[in-house]
């Protein structure tokens, strides 16, 4: 992995409290319906994350964290109790305001890298761009920065097809990057790739976090929860365990020793 990965973030919200949480949440409580049944998939979570941290969500499938990232990320709404989002109560705003701020304030990666197939790395890396006002120019110059920052600056003219798994969710990150978030959210983003190339997108994710991001990743892998600064685990709609990690391990240590494709 080549050390060119530097972190940026935007600045906080003018307007936004003295606080230095990125994120606050407050007894969040999300019901779905579906017909005559309702799922209480959050019930009551409270916690903050600051500015500059590295959390790890855990927790057994179907504890509600897909629900709590969703709604961290702006993709959806709290049935009940309050989101700040750097001080600023997003909780009520509608989905037209969320995906604006969205787009400006979050960096979401999913399992699934979600890139559009008969696109270029660069073109993918730029898509959210092309809802802010920036030149062409500058859109580019971001984008291959964005590349840089994941070691990918040599495929930007590859279509994700030519791409191994780990290559593609390192432009789904880029992706991520490319307008500058405050935090970066991911939801099981080592869920589809083997060991070695899962610690090399954690690796990414360290160096992006000790330049200064704000990192939120969900997994169920234990040993890839240890790599974040923090942990908590959810267990039916709650957090039932919140916890720093002691002498948590540098993946660019552990790289060195798992073997690669070639060994
Ligand atoms: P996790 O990510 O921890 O596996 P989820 O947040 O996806 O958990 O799901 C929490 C609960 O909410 C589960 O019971 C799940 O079936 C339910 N759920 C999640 N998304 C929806 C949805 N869109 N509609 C209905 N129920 C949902
Ligand atoms: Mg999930």
């Amino acid at each position: 992995m080549e050390s060119t990965v530097t972190a940026r973030h935007s600045e906080p919200a003018a307007g936004a409290t003295a606080s230095n949480a990125v994120i606050r949440v407050e007894e969040l409580h999300k019901y779905y319906e579906m017909g005559e049944t309702r799922v209480h998939a959050l019930r009551g979570v409270s916690m903050e994350i600051e500015r500059g941290e590295f959390v790890a969500i855990m927790g057994a499938s179907g504890s509600g964290k897909s629900t709590f990232m969703n709604i961290l990320g702006c993709l959806d709404r709290p049935s009940e109790g309050r989101y700040l989002l750097e001080g600023v109560d997003v909780s009520q705003y509608d989905k037209r305001t969320l995906a604006g701020i969205r787009n400006q304030k979050i960096g979401f990666v999913f399992q699934g890298f979600n890139l559009l197939a008969r696109t270029t790395a660069l073109e993918n890396t730029e898509l959210p761009t092309l809802y802010t006002k920036i030149d062409n120019n500058e859109r580019h110059k971001r984008a291959r920065e964005a590349l840089e920052m994941v070691g990918l600056a040599d495929r930007a003219g590859h279509f994700p097809s030519q791409m191994s798994g780990g290559q593609q969710q390192r432009v789904a990150i880029a992706r991520a990057l490319v307008n500058r978030p405050s935090i970066l959210l991911a939801d099981e983003p080592t869920g589809n790739l083997d060991s070695r190339t899962s610690v090399e997108i954690i690796d990414i994710f360290q160096r992006l976090n000790e330049g200064g991001l704000t990192v939120a990743m969900v997994t169920h892998e234990h040993d890839i929860a240890q790599f974040a600064r923090r942990v908590l685990v959810f267990r039916d709609g709650k957090i039932r365990r919140d916890e720093a990690v002691a002498n948590r391990p540098r993946a660019a240590e552990v790289l060195k020793t798992l073997p690669t494709l070639e060994d």
